[in-house]
């Protein structure tokens, strides 16, 4: 026997849960069904622990997907102001942290505090440590009763209606929770898929560079990353670790990186060293010149280091010049990034050409939705993944 609801959201996280208040609010039955044994795990991690939860400058060139028009329609629909107001009905405080990034004053849990309040004002039920064994259309339903077109069977118990919204998120960080079920899902139901990667991530180093520059692991500089044939640059930190290079900088960059081109890194952001040099009256560009800049630069370890491995090759205006235009421009070549165990997200997706960019429903699947990280629509680091998640959760409630 089927219990019966209008709609069952599969996943708890971001996208589901504000799905699920949009929702309940226009007086459907919502079931919320999720595998963790508590709502909003990744919500609790974000932000170190404060959840970046939306971005004051959001923009549809903050995202990246195969259709970068497709996240238009639900991000011009619910705008940070509108998530902005949530908060602050709620009298969470908050405040902005650099570049539009807004992020709780005291813990991430004010966040899942709101959103389970916010379900339970709306009439929603939420099942945790539920686990689905299987979904199926039901084809062969009677067209003057048109209910249960979806039948979602768990270890226990059997629901059943008429539309299925999977917010089941990426593959990022299994340890918490993420699985490929929402893939695997658009599948069975026939829809393409843009190969998942991983995406807002460390970076590893190739062997020679890992015994090069690791030791350094914690240090960290302002830089500029780029890559050859991306107009995308960020200027952030970027930080040394025990197997490559992270940081903002490179969280970002590693979005576009397709696994082959060199990272490029200006480590002397807006500094011209040899008018500098000339300025300080400083004729002659030797070694022990070229460090004591440089330790103005980059922090002393760093400075060091980059010497011992490209000292200066002469005392020419030709060679500073050289050695200043390497620092502007060094080409790292990493050997891969550290996988979905350490990305923040997932990029690709359920392909948006399957949907509808207005409610996240299949176009070929009526009554089925897809919505947040499962779908091929990724943001920038800042904030930005959390407002796709709002948006998209709202524009699919919204058509329930
Ligand atoms: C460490 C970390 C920090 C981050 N910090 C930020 C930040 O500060 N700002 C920002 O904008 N973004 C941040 N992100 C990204 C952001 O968390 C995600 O993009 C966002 O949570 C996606 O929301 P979602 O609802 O689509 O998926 P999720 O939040 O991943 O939710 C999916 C839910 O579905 C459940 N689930 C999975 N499979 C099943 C199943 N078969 N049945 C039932 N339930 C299932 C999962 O347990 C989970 O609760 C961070 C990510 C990580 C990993």
């Amino acid at each position: 026997m089927n219990q019966k609801y209008d709609v069952i959201i599969l996943g708890a996280g971001a996208a589901g849960l504000m799905c699920a208040i949009e929702a309940g609010k226009r007086g459907r039955r919502v079931l919320v069904l999720e595998r963790g044994d508590r709502i909003g795990k990744k919500i609790l991690i974000s932000g170190g622990g404060r959840c970046n939860f939306t971005n004051l400058y959001t923009s549809p060139e903050n995202f990246f997907s195969a259709n970068r028009h497709f996240a238009k329609s639900a991000l011009a629909r619910y705008t940070p102001a509108d998530f902005v107001r949530l908060v602050e009905k709620h009298r969470i405080p908050y405040h902005e942290k650099k570049l539009g990034q807004l992020f709780c004053d005291r813990a991430a849990s004010d966040i899942t505090t709101m959103l389970d309040r916010e379900c339970r004002d709306a009439g929603v039920e939420i099942r945790p440590n539920t686990r689905v064994s299987k979904v199926r259309k039901n084809e062969a339903q009677n067209e003057v009763q048109k209910d249960d077109q979806f039948i979602v069977q768990t270890e226990d118990a059997r629901f059943g209606a008429n539309r299925l919204v999977v917010a089941t998120g990426g593959l990022s960080i299994a340890k918490i929770g993420a699985t490929s079920f929402g893939y695997d899902l658009a599948r069975q139901f026939g829809l393409k898929i843009e190969p998942p990667r991983a995406a807002l991530v460390p970076l590893v180093f190739s062997e020679p560079d890992r015994k090069r520059w690791c030791d350094l692991a914690g240090v960290s500089t302002e830089v500029i990353a780029s890559i050859r044939g991306s107009k995308q640059m960020f200027r952030e930190n970027m930080l040394f670790t025990h197997r490559g290079i992270s940081g903002p900088a490179i969280l970002q960059i590693s979005s576009y990186w397709d696994g082959k081109e060199p990272i490029h890194l200006d480590l002397a952001p807006d500094r011209d060293l040899t008018a500098e040099l000339r300025t300080r009256g400083q004729r002659d560009q030797s070694s022990g010149k070229l460090l004591l800049l440089l330790r103005d630069v980059l922090p002393r370890r760093l400075a060091d280091r980059w010497l011992e491995t490209y000292p200066l090759p002469g005392n020419s205006d030709r060679a500073f010049a050289d050695a200043e235009r390497q620092l502007h421009a060094w080409e790292v070549k990493p050997e891969g990034t550290e996988g979905y165990g350490k990305a923040e997200v997932t990029a690709g997706g359920v392909d948006t050409g399957e949907l509808s960019a207005k409610t996240m429903e299949a176009r070929n699947v009526p009554g089925l939705f897809f919505i947040g990280e499962v779908v091929d629509v990724t943001g920038q680091l800042g904030g930005f993944n959390f407002q796709w998640a709002w948006a998209s959760g709202f524009c699919a409630g919204q058509a329930m």
